[in-house]
């Protein structure tokens, strides 16, 4: 797909930001710069645009958002009611503009992510491609921990079936209709990146090397981390109720043997009284059954919460300037 199949894009650039005061300006200021020579260099429409997202964030960002609105026409935000977790506040974001562009490239507002990268995105999308992922080529940035904790789970996703593009965060270029494709899933539990695979339409990827934050601190901690792993866990696969029924069969045979075991043993006399095995046996079944219990739970849950079909999320103003246009 070398040949420039599409039109120059209206791009709008989708950034979530939960408490980043610290950071916003330089956000701005370097994505301002990178729409600018995008839009010099004629690989962006005029119109183009930045879009931020504010999360609910208890310091400056939304007053820092406001005022960056009305210095530029480049700029717009968009602010939740309340913090709703990285993930809605993407979908947020990139549910107001679908619309109203022909592309959209989510980022963090860290800018950890190589915002050149955007650059190569906006040219695999010319090329024909509608889902182009940023890929890392290594995460010598981030702690040990973090970099091992993501590459075993990413492991265990993919055992479970749910395909997954390795090293891939939320940092991606998505066409139109991609992104009107997933939009038209309708969850609440949601693990985006999981998601998009299964959008489907031509993908690539582009890479480049993450850096390490350069102002505050990450917003998400082991905590947030553990419950977007079970998210994505529980949100797209029924692998674990799978898991436990495979392990009740498995144990249901054993038991089958082990009652004619036992059977053998009392007619040909050999009977052993003991206490502890009976008791390791309670305690065995006793703690399987609690896990099988607990991880059905988590599912019937998320039934539960999915039928109540709660909105994902409550904007409270959307605000564009107006005298710029
Ligand atoms: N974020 C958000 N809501 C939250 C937590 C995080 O919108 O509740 C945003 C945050 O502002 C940033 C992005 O999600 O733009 C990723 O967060 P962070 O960089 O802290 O995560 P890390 O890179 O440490 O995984
Ligand atoms: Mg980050």
């Amino acid at each position: 797909m070398s040949a420039l199949f599409r039109s120059v894009p209206k791009l709008a650039i989708v950034v979530p930001c939960y408490n980043e005061e610290e950071i916003f300006p330089y956000c701005l200021r370097e994505l301002t710069v990178i729409l600018a020579d995008m839009m010099k260099d004629g690989l962006i429409q005029a119109g183009s645009f930045i879009l931020f997202v504010d999360d609910g964030s208890k310091d400056a960002t939304w007053k820092l958002i406001q005022k960056a609105v009305s210095d530029s026409s480049c700029v717009q935000g968009l602010k939740l009611s309340r913090n709703e977790g990285h993930q809605s506040a993407l979908l947020a974001g990139l549910s107001s503009i679908c619309k109203m562009v022909d592309a959209v490239v989510s980022i963090d507002a860290d800018l950890q992510d190589d915002i050149n990268a955007i650059r190569s995105m906006v040219k695999a999308y010319r090329s024909g491609y509608d889902v182009v992922y940023g890929v890392r080529e290594n995460r010598q940035a981030d702690t040990w921990f973090k970099r091992t904790s993501a590459l075993s789970f990413y492991r265990f996703m993919s055992k479970m079936g749910i395909e997954q593009v390795h090293n891939h965060a939320d940092f991606r270029l998505l066409s139109q209709r991609a992104l009107e494709a997933l939009l038209l899933y309708p969850e609440h539990n949601v693990y985006i990146r999981g998601l998009v695979p299964m959008v489907g339409f031509a993908s690539t990827e582009v890479f480049y090397v993450r850096h390490a934050r350069t102002a505050g601190e990450s917003k998400y901690p082991l905590r947030k981390m553990l419950a977007l792993a079970l998210e994505g866990i529980t949100s797209l696969t029924v692998f674990p109720l799978r898991f436990i029924s495979a392990l009740g069969a498995c144990i249901c045979i054993f038991a089958f043997f082990a009652i004619i075991y036992v059977f053998f043993m009392k007619f040909s006399g050999n009977t052993v009284h003991g206490w502890s095995s009976i008791v390791l046996a309670i305690f065995f079944m006793g703690g399987v059954q609690m896990l099988s219990l607990g991880i059905i739970g988590e599912y019937i849950g998320k039934i539960y919460l999915e039928t109540k079909k709660r909105p994902r999320y409550h904007v409270e103003s959307f605000i564009r300037n107006e005298s710029h246009d």
